[in-house]
């Protein structure tokens, strides 16, 4: 599945069209609330270039990964967290439904493993 920067949600958040508070951000990725939390913490962290997934990311801007992490350090961080779990959901059978890359950070109750 591929979705047109032009049509993409996340894109819109990025650049302001749709707004979302932005709990951290960087020169090349933004940290937001997830609008449908699984957890009581529950981020999105978005590369501010639209890619399908984390690796098409990877493939063509790997320091957009560096960016990413960078502001996972900066919400555990800042909310004091060393229990959590990351999610680089890839494709609809492992259920991402928004393609434009995201990372998940989930934390706040017990996470079951192995994952549904
Ligand atoms: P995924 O299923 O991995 O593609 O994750 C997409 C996530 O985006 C879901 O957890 C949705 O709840 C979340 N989401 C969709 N639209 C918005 C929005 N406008 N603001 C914040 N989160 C959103
Ligand atoms: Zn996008």
């Amino acid at each position: 599945m591929s979705t047109s920067a032009t049509e993409c949600i996340f894109c819109k958040i990025v650049s302001g069209e749709i707004p979302a508070p932005h709990l951290a951000s960087n020169a090349d990725a933004i940290a937001i609330a997830d609008i449908s939390p699984v957890a009581p913490t529950h981020y999105l962290i978005l590369p501010r270039r639209h890619e399908a997934n984390a690796i098409a990311l990877h493939r063509s801007e790997p320091e957009a990964m560096t960016a990413i992490f960078a502001l996972v350090d900066t919400l555990i961080t800042q909310s004091g967290l060393s229990d959590y779990r990351l999610i680089f959901n890839t494709g609809e059978e492992a259920g991402q439904s928004v393609f434009h890359a995201h990372l998940h950070l989930i934390a706040g109750r017990p996470l079951s493993w192995p994952p549904g």
